[in-house]
């Protein structure tokens, strides 16, 4: 197996910065990136003050705290790439800029190490041919928000080789998380199970059946949900949602999986959930 002890992180948004905290939490020497500095300044933050809030919860000591800061630097340039040994891709959800990324990684990084995406649709197998090492190309794909969530699904890409995927698996492991190996297929397992009953939930909406609250009710004390579907939706985000819809109804080619034209007509209106302020709930 390849040994892993230098990683970087593509992206300091809601995904890579849990990322970062989770591999630096596990001891693994963390860059994380963002060609925006001041997304890159706010991923740090957020790390920071959710280690802190760990120590208040009596969930960490200060000095577990200190002991991951330490493992993790910023990195100011993707070149930092050319002494790590995994690279995990958490940018936007971009084919055109994934791409971008995984042709200039090929280039810095050493050959040995493994890339790997955090692509909630995109087909690995893409991502992959972008590079001059597919064998070592992978998806490692976390759950929201990363410290919480056990779940990694590590889907393999047509060419990925026995030895990347076996890695990948016990670097999850080492993370404190269970992984899953699921194939390159649209939504992999986890949104191609959630996202069509977030859907049917917004259609269930759409034709009147009940209310928001009461849809998310049945699903929360009827099928011990954490979480309401609608509410679920509103924490993704409604074009994440739709997204995912749409590469599940062009992927596998069935009007199943049509996306509500409710889901649409608020994505148009920049209802997008929590973050706009606006989904099917009011966060103002
Ligand atoms: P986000 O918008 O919060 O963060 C994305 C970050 O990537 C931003 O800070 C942006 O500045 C940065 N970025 C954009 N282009 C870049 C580039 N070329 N180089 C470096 N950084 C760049 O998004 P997110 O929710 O963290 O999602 C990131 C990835 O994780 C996506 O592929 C998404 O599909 C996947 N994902 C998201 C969730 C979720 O619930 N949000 C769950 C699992 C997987």
């Amino acid at each position: 197996m390849t040994q892993i002890n230098r990683v970087m992180i593509i992206g300091a948004g809601q995904m890579g910065a849990g990322i970062a905290q989770v591999f630096a939490q596990a001891g693994y020497h963390v860059r994380l990136y963002d060609n925006h500095t001041e997304a890159l300044n706010k991923g740090m933050t957020h790390i920071k003050s959710r280690l802190n809030r760990l120590v208040e919860k009596g969930k960490a000591t200060d000095e577990d705290v200190q002991n991951a800061l330490n493992y993790l630097q910023p990195a100011r340039s993707l070149n930092d790439a050319g002494q790590v040994d995994l690279v995990v891709e958490a940018a936007v959800e971009n084919m055109a800029i994934k791409t971008q990324i995984f042709k200039e990684l090929d280039q810095i990084a050493p050959e040995k190490a493994i890339l790997a995406t955090n692509t909630s649709s995109l087909p690995i197998t893409e991502v992959a041919a972008a590079t001059n090492r597919p064998g070592q190309v992978i998806g490692m794909h976390f759950m929201n928000p990363v410290p919480v969530m056990k779940l990694v699904e590590v889907i393999r890409g047509l060419a990925t080789t026995d030895e990347t995927f076996a890695t990948v698996r016990q670097i999850a492991e080492s993370l404190g998380k269970t992984p899953v190996d699921v194939s390159d297929s649209p939504g992999f397992a986890s949104n191609r199970i959630l996202m069509p009953m977030i859907n049917e939930a917004v259609f269930a909406l759409y034709e009147g059946v009940a209310s928001p609250e009461d849809l998310d009710k049945v699903m929360k004390l009827g099928a011990n949900h954490p979480m309401g579907p609608l509410t679920l939706a509103d924490f993704i985000g409604l074009d994440t949602c739709l997204y995912i819809m749409e590469v599940l109804h062009e992927g596998l080619g069935d009007d199943k999986y049509r996306p509500c034209p409710l889901l649409r007509k608020y994505v148009k209106a920049g209802w997008l959930g929590k973050k706009t302020g606006k989904g099917f709930y009011d966060y103002k």
